[in-house]
């Protein structure tokens, strides 16, 4: 990871505010990043904060897929994605692929804002990192 940061910025619709409140509050520090969002989510960060944010799919639509194949082709190094831990959405079992691959490839998550706070303000922040991946190779199973 180069000092530049590679941040996906994500949030249910309950949570939107929560983020956005958030990123102007960090607007100084995360201007600084490449940023990129599901659609909804990035179109408003966008609008309400002026940062320019990369926007996929909105996450229903398949941007929460998006994301998790950026992660798994090493395209994200930090993912900020507060998930409405209240309600069940269409696409759970794109939430649960999308933070299961952020889990594989080592990605830096924050699902709440003290995680959030944290994580931005932590001096590895502008920095190299090595976030290092773990071989998980012993699982495929091979051929017999
Ligand atoms: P949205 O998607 O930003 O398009 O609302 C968020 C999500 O549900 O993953």
């Amino acid at each position: 990871m180069t000092p530049k940061k590679r941040i996906a910025l994500i949030a249910h619709d309950a949570r939107k505010m929560d983020l956005l409140e958030w990123v102007d509050r960090n607007k100084s520090v995360l201007e600084k990043h490449d940023l990129c969002g599901t659609g909804t989510t990035g179109g408003l960060i966008a609008e309400k904060c002026g940062l320019d944010v990369k926007r996929y799919k909105s996450g229903p639509l398949g941007g929460d897929q998006q994301i998790g194949a950026l992660i798994s082709n090493m395209g994200l190094d930090i993912m900020i994605f507060f998930w409405d831990p209240m309600a069940a959405q269409p696409h759970d079992v794109d939430v649960k692929a999308l933070l299961r691959m952020s889990v594989l490839y080592n990605v830096a998550v924050a699902c709440n804002r003290a995680s959030a706070d944290f994580l931005i303000s932590s001096p590895l922040l502008q920095r190299e990192y090595n976030a290092e991946i773990k071989d998980y190779s012993m699982y495929i199973p091979k051929p017999i």
